[in-house]
């Protein structure tokens, strides 16, 4: 199929030309799509001034297409049309009517504007609040069309058209706006841009958009925001969200075919050390193990690096599956890294690894950054000579620092994607096999989308000796009600934490704020108990001491910030007081309280909040929730529903805030389509389509 013209030479004399040479440039068809066109900034649209461009651009809106994006955030609902005189109680309504007189007059701050307006059923008096240049549109004699409802006042305007309908109209889109920029002005704005709808490039090969049942994207656009139903409007927002949905997939694809180009160690299958491991736990690891453990030797054995997302919830045995990854480097003869996020991660795991890792003879270094420059340079070197066997420290110090003799496996604990560009710093030429750990669970939908390019080993359930930690809410009115039934756990000699209230303020004042409320409860609510507190300000060797002081038992009770939220492991703590827990996050809430319920004995989470009847709806429901269920992936539903996608864990990393159109909850089916048609197509091949499609658009025109 040749779509390009063909060559024009003497031998061939073009017919239906002017001249044999081809210009240099064809003209372009007059209706083929410009994208340059969504280039433009919007101060180019009629009306746009500075003063628009700046309260745009704050919404950011900067050009013509940002305005095509900008998903309204829902539609007016439709209201009846009444005649004046059948006008009854407060029901929202729409009249169209004839102006009669219209005045405004400041009463205070507020600026009324009242205008009569009959049907000839008879008249309202309709009244707008703060918009006294609209008094010389409303001159006697206008046609409106108003939406509101009655009140005490009179007819209370919500939206209005003068002339041509359209923001009273049933399904109007109503925008994120802002205080400084009305709805009607986004809406007229919208609407301007809309006519460049169809210079927005249709990538979408037609073959493929009719097999998905999906309009082309212009109609989509033009759908999403002047729908003449819900319906029309969802099948729009579909379809861009196909379109974002699609390219997100097609990044994954072509980036776990890249990593399919690169070599890996290939490991030999798991000898004596492993079985040696197994005999040193203290107990059988469970069936949700064994199956990572057996997902994680196939990939070992391949000289592909494996790229594996370990996910499972907090204490369901993540930590003793990765080590398992990282012995079996050993074994082979090569190294293991660990990489945390944090520094008191780093050092949690070593004391979680050190001692099964002396009883197996491998030698484990950890690299602070709070080591003195001589024992780091020391770390290294054992690095670099392969004298240590496994390294541990943070995610940053690891990748800037560390050269390994030949690492073949690395961990990667919670939330940091491991970028390209990390892995080579770990390893020139060869790439190590990589396992991520996260202790927050992602949705299915979500890890499709994040880690799409990973493949995923589930821990779905805990070992078996573990009972499910039980969760109460209490407003603080009771919080004395919850430090006695905390006492009462350490007076049968278990441990304790209190979190304290979350505060926004740099790290030293949060430690300050942690220390005085550590302070007040030793004379408080804790008196007679040892009392030591744990915020990101200590120097990681007093960290270091007071968490094995902790673990030892020599301290009953941790007073700390967010700092215990993730990897401390204490399986005598068996109670915890969240304090002001309505301020956190549900993530956040229930990776604290998985610091508890880590051993057989019944744990308890109090979750104190201010009252009840303060807080927000989201934070009740946050609450709520964290009482109802403790399986973390529930939970992760739940979050996803009250915060939206943008702003869950790893969405930043991922271009998940790009995801304009998207709504993953209900975009389940969409998500699982975009990954199957990405798969199907790979990357150049809809390149290829989407200049397949431009030239038939040209070659369309050149017919007519
Ligand atoms: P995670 O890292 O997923 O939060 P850990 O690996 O830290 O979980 O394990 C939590 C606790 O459960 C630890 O004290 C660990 O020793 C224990 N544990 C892990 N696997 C098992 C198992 N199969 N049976 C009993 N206890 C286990
Ligand atoms: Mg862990």
């Amino acid at each position: 199929m040749s779509r390009v013209p063909p060559p024009l030479s003497p031998a061939r004399p073009a017919v239906g030309f002017a001249g044999a040479d081809a210009p240099e440039r064809w003209p372009r068809p007059r209706s083929a799509p410009r994208p340059e066109a969504l280039e433009r900034r919007v101060d180019t649209l009629p009306g746009v001034g500075p003063a628009v461009t700046k309260r745009l651009a704050r919404l950011g809106l900067r050009t013509v297409g940002d305005l095509l994006a900008h998903r309204p955030r829902r539609y007016e609902q439709p209201a009846p049309e009444r005649r004046i005189a059948e006008l009854f109680g407060d029901e929202e309504a729409v009249v169209e009517g004839v102006v009669r007189s219209a005045s405004g007059r400041r009463r205070g701050r507020l600026h009324v504007l009242t205008a009569h307006v009959a049907d000839g059923s008879g008249e309202i008096r309709a009244t707008w609040f703060n918009q006294p240049w609209l008094e010389q549109r409303l001159v006697p004699g206008t046609r409106v069309r108003l939406r509101g409802r009655q009140n005490r006042f009179g007819f209370a305007v919500d939206s209005y058209d003068l002339g041509d309908a359209s923001e009273t109209a049933d399904f109007a889109p109503v925008y994120p706006a802002s205080e400084e920029l009305a709805q009607k002005q986004l809406r007229g704005l919208v609407a301007q841009a809309l006519r460049h709808a169809r210079d927005d490039l249709d990538a979408l090969p037609a073959a493929l958009r009719v097999r998905e049942g999906l309009p082309l994207r212009a109609d989509a656009l033009l759908a999403l925001h002047q729908p003449r139903s819900l319906e029309e409007a969802e099948a729009g927002r579909r379809r861009l969200s196909f379109d974002e949905l699609l390219v997100l997939q097609l990044a994954l694809v072509r980036r776990a075919a890249e990593r399919e180009s690169l070599v890996a160690a290939a490991l030999p299958p798991p000898g004596e050390l492993a079985a040696r491991y197994r005999a040193a736990l203290p107990f059988a690891l469970t069936p949700a193990q064994e199956r990572a453990i057996a997902e994680i030797d196939a990939d070992l054995a391949r000289a592909v690096p494996m790229q594996r997302l370990l996910q499972g919830d907090v204490g369901s045995g993540k930590t003793v599956v990765a080590l398992y990854a990282l012995l079996r480097a050993v074994e082979a003869g090569r190294q293991g890294a660990l990489m945390a996020p944090t520094e008191v991660l780093a050092e949690q795991h070593l004391l979680t690894v050190e001692g099964l890792c002396a009883q197996l003879d491998v030698r484990v270094a950890l690299l602070t950054s709070a080591l003195p420059a001589r024992e780091r340079t020391a770390v290294r070197q054992l690095a670099a000579s392969g004298d240590a066997q496994l390294v541990i420290g943070t995610h940053a110090l690891i990748q800037r620092d560390v050269e390994f003799r030949d690492l073949a496996v690395a961990v990667v604990d919670e939330q940091h994607r491991f970028g390209v560009e990390q892995r080579s710093a770990l390893a020139e030429g060869r790439a190590p096999h990589v396992l991520h750990m996260t202790a927050t669970p992602i949705p299915r939908t979500l890890a499709l989308t994040v880690y799409g390019d990973l493949a995923v080993s589930e821990l779905d359930a805990p070992p078996a000796s573990r009972k499910p930690v039980v969760t109460a809410w209490v407003g603080q009115e009771r919080s004395s009600e919850a430090y006695e039934r905390l006492r009462r756990h350490l007076r049968e000699g278990r441990q304790a934490y209190v979190v304290c209230p979350l505060i926004e303020a740099s790290e030293t004042t949060i430690a300050r704020a942690a220390e005085d409320e550590a302070e007040r409860l030793r004379r408080a609510e804790l008196a007679g108990f040892r009392v030591g507190c744990l915020h990101g300000r200590l120097r990681p060797a007093q960290r270091r001491e007071l968490m094995a002081r902790f673990s030892a038992g020599e301290i009953d009770v941790l007073v700390a910030t967010t700092v215990i939220e993730v990897g401390v492991d204490v399986p005598n703590a068996t109670i915890m007081i969240v304090q002001e827990a309505d301020r956190f996050g549900l993530a956040q809430l229930h990776q604290l309280r998985g610091r508890v319920g880590r051993g057989a004995e019944q744990s308890y989470c109090l979750l104190v909040s201010r009252p009840k009847e303060e807080l927000t709806d989201a934070a009740r429901e946050r609450l709520e929730a964290m009482v109802q269920t403790t399986d973390g992936f529930e939970l992760a539903e739940r979050d996803l529903e009250l915060r939206g996608e943008g702003q869950l864990l790893g969405a930043r990393q991922s271009g998940l805030t790009d995801l304009r159109f998207t709504r993953l909850r209900q975009d389940r089916d969409l998500l699982e389509r975009a990954r199957r048609v990405a798969r199907a197509l790979g990357p150049d091949e809809l390149l290829e389509a989407a200049v397949d499609c431009l030239l038939d658009t040209a070659e369309h025109v050149g017919e007519s």
